[in-house]
């Protein structure tokens, strides 16, 4: 057993608590004595012990003289709980294996400093890859205000999100649904225009075998035409918020208000993603999952703003000049300007493909 072998159970364990940590990042750690894993944690939810306590606890008299893995940075300030990097000092741990360190002002490099300062040996890159992807939200929000938006969309072969009549109810299988419902899960919200609430109404909320934490619902609807009976507003599963125009019905807006739903105003002739996100950015949302449909993906397309593309492909052929593809509006005229993308994962579901790409450069 060497150090990446510990590193990668420490990455295990953080990656089993994805999606309910949020604003924190996803950590876990592993402390080893002379050969024995001795102690492991996880940080499990914003607010409580963050994964080098649990670990340590564990370890108990074993700590002294151990090495801690950890995947991010050991912290050095009072949050809402005491200092990991005092803690560590305090048990008398030996060495201490970062995969990442931590680009939050308030610790950035001061974690590792303090250890030093004690003379604790500190190992800093170990699986750094791996640990920055696995925290790739928490590091986008924190350097950028703003939520990591990943678009996801589910098509035929030739590229349809629905038939020529509409119909969008199933194109992929039970697998690719299911995989979706798991990236529910992950996000802090969920976002679709209008259009999408008025054609399928459907309750966007997470729907996992072993059950879930649902996204906040956030609704595109400049004119706030979303009906009373949608289910987005009536079913009280999860947060709704609606991004409206100034001018809408202040009755209808009430209404709204009274369902519990959030009615957020925005002052622009129509809604700029990127205003948009520093809004959402302000208001908590530290990931956002775009399900569409075509006009609110075009315009999230040429905002820029996407972070990462899920695309699910069934083999399917729908065809039909009217079927809607997943990015309607102008696109880009010119093929130089086109989004250009790195595909990251290919991955078979059933019968439908998985394709995570990321725009290029990112
Ligand atoms: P959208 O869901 O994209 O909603 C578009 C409407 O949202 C606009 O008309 C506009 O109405 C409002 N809106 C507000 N702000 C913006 C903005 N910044 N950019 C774009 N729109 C904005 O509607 P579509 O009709 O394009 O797509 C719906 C279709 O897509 C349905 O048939 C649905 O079944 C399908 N679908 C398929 C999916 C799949 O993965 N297969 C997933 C999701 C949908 P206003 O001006 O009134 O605010
Ligand atoms: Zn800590």
């Amino acid at each position: 057993m060497n150090d990446i072998t510990y590193m990668k159970l420490a990455l295990q364990l953080a990656q089993g608590t994805m999606g309910q940590t949020s604003p924190n990042p996803i950590v876990g750690s592993v402390v080893v004595n002379n050969g024995e894993i001795v102690g492991m944690g996880a940080h499990l939810k914003a607010g409580t012990e963050h994964a080098e306590v649990h670990a340590i606890k564990m370890a108990g008299e074993k700590a002294k003289g151990a090495t801690i893995y950890v995947t991010l940075e050991p912290c050095s300030h009072h949050g809402k709980t005491p200092p990991c990097a005092d803690l560590i000092i305090n048990n008398k741990l030996k060495r201490v294996v970062i995969a990442c360190l931590d680009p939050n002002p308030l610790v950035a490099g001061n974690g590792v400093e303090k250890l030093r300062k004690a003379n604790i040996e500190v190992e800093i890159g170990v699986l750094e890859k791996e640990a920055l992807e696995l925290n790739k939200v928490f590091f986008h929000y924190i350097k950028t205000k703003k939520p990591f938006v990943t678009l996801k969309t589910a098509t035929s072969l030739d590229g349809k999100i629905a038939t020529s009549k509409g119909e969008s109810k199933w194109i992929t299988g039970e697998l690719a649904r299911e995989d979706v419902q798991q990236l529910r899960h992950e996000h802090d919200g969920i976002l679709v225009g209008i259009g999408t609430v008025l054609a399928d109404n459907p309750a966007l909320t997470t729907r996992r075998k072993v059950g879930g934490k649902n996204p906040t619902r956030i609704i595109l609807d400049h004119q706030l035409r979303t009906p009373l009976t949608a289910k987005v507003v009536t079913d009280g599963e999860a947060n709704t918020w609606i991004i409206t125009g100034k001018t809408t019905s202040d009755s209808k807006q009430a209404e709204l208000l009274q369902l519990g739903v959030k009615v957020i105003n925005v002052d622009s002739e129509e809604i700029n993603i990127n205003e948009l996100l520093i809004l959402l950015g302000e208001h908590g949302i530290t990931s956002l999952f775009v399900e569409g449909g075509s006009a609110v993906n075009d315009s999230f397309l040429r905002s820029g703003c996407i972070n990462e593309v899920i695309t699910y492909i069934a083999p399917k052929l729908i065809g039909g000049k009217e079927a809607p593809t997943s990015f309607s509006g102008i696109g880009f005229p010119n093929l130089r300007d086109a989004l250009q993308l790195s595909i990251k994962e290919v991955k078979q579901l059933g019968d439908d493909l998985k394709i995570v790409s990321v725009p290029k450069g990112e």
